[in-house]
């Protein structure tokens, strides 16, 4: 007997990530890679950690930082996260704040707390690889969330239901997302916040990459502008925001958090507790102590990074992409998203820039749930520097360039 075939159906709705497996190939010197998702290594405040680590385990919290702590977080840590939410319109209280192993366990939280097989989750088209791996597990199906389009709430929860299941969640990376690097408009966050009073489910609301915004106007985030619609009260709100510092203080400490209505902070801490009891004591109290002194100074150190980085990228695009190829113009985050003519197939592509050109990026369609959008791709700016990233997009160009000749 093969174990495999007594797994649980839901094992069958988990596949390696085709990025992920990609990405352990490409970590050749010669190649000029804009696949990885990942930040900056240069850019982390190493000497900060080691002074935050070191005064942790060192003054009074030297024992609590080893030891077994709360499953709702490190309360220092709360209260300052809760400061930040607040700052950007959300009226919240340290009691509305789980911290969580990086926002992507809040995702795992989320699904297992909404989903149960064959509910309906609308995401974006494409989304956040990484929320689709969350939520398979789960066993959901998806539908397209478009919310500019004219589909109303009863056609979304007709859908749902006609499929056996129901609508539980609509899931969107609001700012400068994974993979598009587009930003919701003000309207369609509002839009979002009707369509989900009506059909009455959640929004989960991916924040991952909020404080990266280089330029243009900040739009306030879905749970502020619900808040603000129902008298400032966070417990009317049915928003669920996922933060995280992966991506402004460091992805290894896996630290990230909910902000969100008590009732859905205490079922969290319940699942929390029971899958694995809390986030690392000593990292919460080195994130709190570095948050709390350096947050902003460092936040604008890879803003400033990233910012010209991004814009290298958007001019070697114009200067050397073909008539046919679009791209998106992001205000912060990491990515920029390439549309090649129809013609095209990005996992092609790559595999002949990988043989021709030692230029990598990841190709779009594993972004789509349903597997569509062969003719995108993936590139982000984040690690390489402004002349590899002049270099690589001129080989890219002449790649395209072969390519819809051919
Ligand atoms: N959401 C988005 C949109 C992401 O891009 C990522 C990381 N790539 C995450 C969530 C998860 O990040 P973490 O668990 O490190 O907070």
């Amino acid at each position: 007997m093969s174990l495999q075939e007594i797994f649980a159906t839901r094992a069958t709705r988990m596949k390696a990530s085709e990025i992920r497996e990609l990405l352990k190939l490409l970590d050749q010197p010669d190649i000029i890679s804009f696949a990885g998702g990942i930040p900056d290594p240069d850019l982390f405040p190493k000497q900060i950690f080691q002074e935050a680590f070191n005064a942790a385990l060192s003054g009074p919290l030297a024992t609590h930082g080893l030891q077994y702590s709360s499953s709702e977080g490190h309360k220092p840590l709360r209260v300052w996260i809760a400061g930040q939410m607040q700052k950007i319109g959300i009226p919240a209280t340290p009691d509305n704040i789980l911290i969580t192993s990086g926002s992507q366990q809040a995702l795992d939280y989320l699904g297992k707390l909404f989903l149960s097989p064959g509910d309906t989750v609308l995401v974006g088209w494409p989304t956040y690889l990484g929320a689709l791996g969350a939520f398979n597990a789960y066993e959901p199906r998806y539908d397209k969330l478009d919310p500019l389009s004219n589909r109303s709430a009863a056609d979304y929860t007709a859908e749902a239901e006609a499929a056996g299941g129901k609508a539980k969640f609509a899931y969107l990376s609001v700012d400068f997302a994974n993979p598009t690097g587009a930003t919701v408009s003000r309207a369609a966050r509002e839009r979002v916040i009707d369509l989900a009073d009506e059909m009455d489910i959640a929004v989960i609301e991916d924040a991952a990459y909020q404080s990266l915004r280089f330029d243009g106007e900040v739009i306030p985030p879905i749970l502020a502008l619900e808040a603000a619609r129902k008298g400032g009260d966070i417990e009317a709100c049915r928003t669920i925001y996922c933060g995280s510092f992966s991506k402004t203080l460091s992805p290894g400490l896996r630290v990230g958090w909910v902000c969100a209505a008590m009732p859905v902070i205490n079922q969290l801490v319940l699942m929390k507790q029971a899958a694995d009891l809390h986030s690392a004591t000593l990292n919460q109290i080195a994130i709190a102590d570095v948050a709390e002194h350096h947050f902003d100074s460092h936040v604008e150190v890879i803003r400033a990074a990233y910012r010209g980085r991004r814009d290298a990228m958007l001019n070697a695009l114009e200067e050397h992409m073909p008539d046919g190829v679009s791209w998106t113009k992001p205000e912060g985050g990491m990515f920029i998203w390439v549309t090649l003519p129809e013609t095209l197939d990005g996992a092609n592509l790559l595999a002949e820039s990988l043989k021709t050109e030692r230029v990598a990026f990841v190709p779009g369609h594993a972004f789509f749930a349903d597997g569509s959008g062969r003719n995108t791709l993936r590139l982000s700016y984040a690690t390489s520097d402004e002349a590899k990233i002049a270099e690589g997009i001129k080989r890219l160009g002449n790649l395209i360039t072969r390519a819809l000749a051919a």
